[in-house]
């Protein structure tokens, strides 16, 4: 299982990534910045079906789709741009087929993308995450408990 957290230093964005049961890494640089962002020391231990949080306690999780929202959104974009070259140069056909390719696209990166689970409190992701059936997908009110984190 593998720890995803964002870099804590404002307006940066930038995300790390830890491999977890790694007791000798504390903290982690990151890549767009370079502060340490601290990896919880609890994350060495072994967790059976993630349901305490390793780093911030919390017990409410939800799973998400890891789908990389940038490529599938520049998928839509080319799509877009490339059916309305296509259709103002009356190709028909041709419109459609990029239109149709973009959906089978989406598709495919849908179906081969993994599923995270995050943390409501702190919203550290956590790739491979043990299978839990206490956890659903995202919930907004649950989520509105927690308000903004701030770390
Ligand atoms: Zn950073
Ligand atoms: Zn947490």
């Amino acid at each position: 299982m593998k720890i995803r957290l964002r870099c804590p230093r404002e307006h940066c964005g930038g995300r790390v990534t830890a491999a977890m049961g790694s007791a000798s890494a504390t903290s982690v640089t990151c890549a767009r910045c370079g502060s340490a962002v601290a990896i919880p020391r609890r994350a060495g231990e072994p967790a059976a079906a993630l349901e305490t949080c390793p780093r911030c306690g919390g017990r409410e999780f939800f799973v998400r789709r890891d789908f990389p929202q940038r490529l599938g959104l520049a998928v839509v974009i080319f799509a877009a741009l490339a059916s309305c070259i296509a259709f103002a140069l009356e190709r028909m056909i041709l419109t459609w087929s990029i239109l149709a390719a973009a959906v089978v696209i989406d598709a495919l990166l849908y179906l081969v993308t993994g599923t995270v689970t995050v943390c409501y409190r702190c919203r550290a992701e956590f790739e491979d995450a043990p299978y839990n059936a206490s956890h659903h997908g995202f919930d907004l009110a649950t989520s509105e408990k927690y308000g903004e984190y701030v770390p």
